[in-house]
């Protein structure tokens, strides 16, 4: 027998909606230079809907995103999904060949354009046959715009335009929930990159997840800051989680610079953030200089937050980073890390190792981990380690036109390609990626834990450690470490420091000194550029 509930569809046109009828008054922070509300938001998506017709944009086509976290692109998060179309966030940092591929394998019908980032895109403009319009978001910069009859401008098309007057959400029907709304890429540092395709139903699931209280419980009074950028994964899905909650937004705009991110969330009272762990790592050093004492919830996620960084924010702002675990394909947040009642007796160390674990699924995501070999379930011990599968309702089942891919088991869930235990509270704790795990004489030497060490350290500032291949024990840690500025530490040290923590033959074989390590387009540290840089396959 079926209930009798309100079939009603989950879309994103009801998070615009209900901002702008219920946090109208709400404001939108921009960058130190520019303040908006909810509702000057919601005038211009409702200007912009109508633009995306007068275009001849077709439901269900692919409108990209080449720009930072600022109210322009906040007003694209919102028409295009809520008109139908689909949202592709593209990474501003990825190298040519990967963007044109991207684009023209999303078949990108108009791309909208911060000035300042034209450079970066226009001259591969040619080499993307199936963009008809390049329509340019106006910000500080004076970058020339090329004289182009494909060239249209974001603020005049606005200014031009009827805003469309009636309910989004009217138009969607309950099958619609399941519509495409938005596409982000995975960053392909394996193979070409894929793209995930969120539905209205994913997303809202996810915010709710995401806001769930005992999670990162967003409310009306938070102010809250996604400094990862818009396209890393929809920003974490914080917009839409700050707007469905009727938090204020604040966005950093096109600078990354420590001072910058930093003065923000003082002015602004900032609540919530989130970044990866490398942005957290540069600002750790001028966390003094500020007074962040609104700050509540401070999110690390995308790769392993080293137990160091988080105490060394914990002692300056008073909270540590709550550690996350998850992917573009699980929209992103799978898991959520920090303490909970269990843990109250605990001694501070015992605190510390709890909270450098990435935590417990929300709401609605399983987690297993399984022998890579056999496939079959592991115990759930904390000490056994397989690959960590996933299942959820904002969890890929597949790419876009890819086809079958070997990434889903045959019971529909997602192979992550990361190593976890899980213990039996259900808390994971990733030990490597499969790929970056290295291999020691028949023994496996966890990337992720060396780093950890290191990490420690006073005076480094950064580390990745990978594999290189010897002859005898099949392969040798390797650490490239950044140290502070002025720091004199030797290789001799770093190994001291960490003996007394890793097994006797972890220690890695060479520590080499660097002055920069290379990071993805999301800012992570790339393993695979570096090994790249050093010719080691
Ligand atoms: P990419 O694989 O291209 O970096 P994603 O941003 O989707 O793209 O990265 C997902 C991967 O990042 C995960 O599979 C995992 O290896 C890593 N990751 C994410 N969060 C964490 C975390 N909290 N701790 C360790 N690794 C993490």
């Amino acid at each position: 027998m079926d209930g009798l509930m309100q079939p009603r569809p989950l879309t994103i046109a009801h998070i615009l909606e209900r901002a702008e009828r219920l946090y109208a008054h709400k404001p939108v922070a921009v960058a130190g230079t520019e303040r908006v509300t909810y509702a000057d938001v919601a005038r211009h998506t409702r200007r912009l809907a109508t633009v995306l017709d007068r275009l001849h944009v077709p439901v269900g086509a692919r409108v990209a995103t080449f720009a930072s976290n600022n109210r322009r692109h906040l007003e694209l998060y919102l028409a295009v999904p809520v008109t139908k179309r689909v949202l592709h966030t593209i990474n501003i940092r990825l190298a040519s060949e990967h963007l044109e591929y991207i684009v023209n394998h999303a078949e990108d019908d108009v791309v909208f354009v911060d000035r300042g980032l034209l450079p970066r895109i226009w001259p591969s403009a040619d080499r993307m046959p199936r963009v008809r319009h390049w329509v340019v978001l106006p910000d500080d910069s004076d970058t020339p715009i090329p004289a182009d009859p494909r060239i249209l401008h974001y603020d005049e098309l606005l200014a031009g335009a009827e805003p469309f007057a009636g309910s989004f959400e009217d138009t969607f029907t309950l099958a619609d929930e399941q519509l495409a709304s938005g596409l982000c890429y995975t960053s392909g540092t394996t193979g070409r990159p894929k793209g995930v395709l969120y539905s209205h139903r994913s997303t809202v699931l996810h915010c709710l997840g995401a806001l769930a209280a005992g999670f990162i419980g967003l409310g009306e009074s938070d102010v809250v800051m996604p400094i990862v950028p818009f396209f890393h994964a929809n920003a974490w899905g914080l917009p839409y989680g700050a707007m469905m909650a009727g938090a204020s937004l604040v966005l950093p705009g096109p600078s990354a610079k420590p001072a910058h991110l930093l003065r923000l969330m003082e002015s602004e009272r900032v609540t919530v953030a989130g970044a990866v762990p490398t942005v957290w790592t540069s600002m750790a050093d001028e966390l003094s200089a500020y007074d962040l004492s609104a700050t509540r919830f401070l999110l690390g996620g995308g790769s392993a937050v080293p137990p160091a960084l988080s105490e060394t924010y914990r002692t300056a702002v008073g909270i540590p980073i709550t550690h996350s675990w998850g992917m573009t394909e699980v929209s992103p947040v799978g898991t959520i890390g920090g303490t909970r009642t269990q843990h109250r007796a605990a001694t501070e160390d015992e605190q510390v190792a709890v909270r450098a674990a990435q935590g417990q699924p929300l709401p609605l995501v399983n987690v297993r981990v399984v022998d890579v070999g056999t496939g079959r379930e592991l115990p759930r011990d904390g000490h056994t380690v397989g690959e960590l599968q996933v299942s959820g309702p904002w969890v890929a089942s597949g790419y876009f036109q890819v086809g079958e891919d070997d990434s889903f088991t045959d019971d529909g869930w997602l192979r992550t390609g990361d190593l976890a235990t899980i213990d039996s509270d259900g808390y994971l704790r990733l030990v490597d990626r499969i790929k970056d795990l290295i291999k020691s004489g028949g023994e496996w030497i966890s990337s992720v834990e060396l780093e950890a060490a290191i990490a420690s350290h006073p005076d480094v500032v950064e580390v990745a450690v990978i594999a290189r291949p010897d002859p005898r024990w099949t392969e040798r840690p390797v650490a490239y470490v950044v140290l502070r500025d002025g720091s004199a530490g030797t290789a001799e040290d770093l190994l001291r420091h960490i003996r007394p923590m890793v097994a006797k033959w972890w220690l890695p074989d060479d520590i080499v000194f660097m002055t920069a390590l290379p990071k993805t387009g999301t800012g992570k540290l790339s393993k695979s550029s570096l090994r790249e840089s050093l010719h080691i396959s």
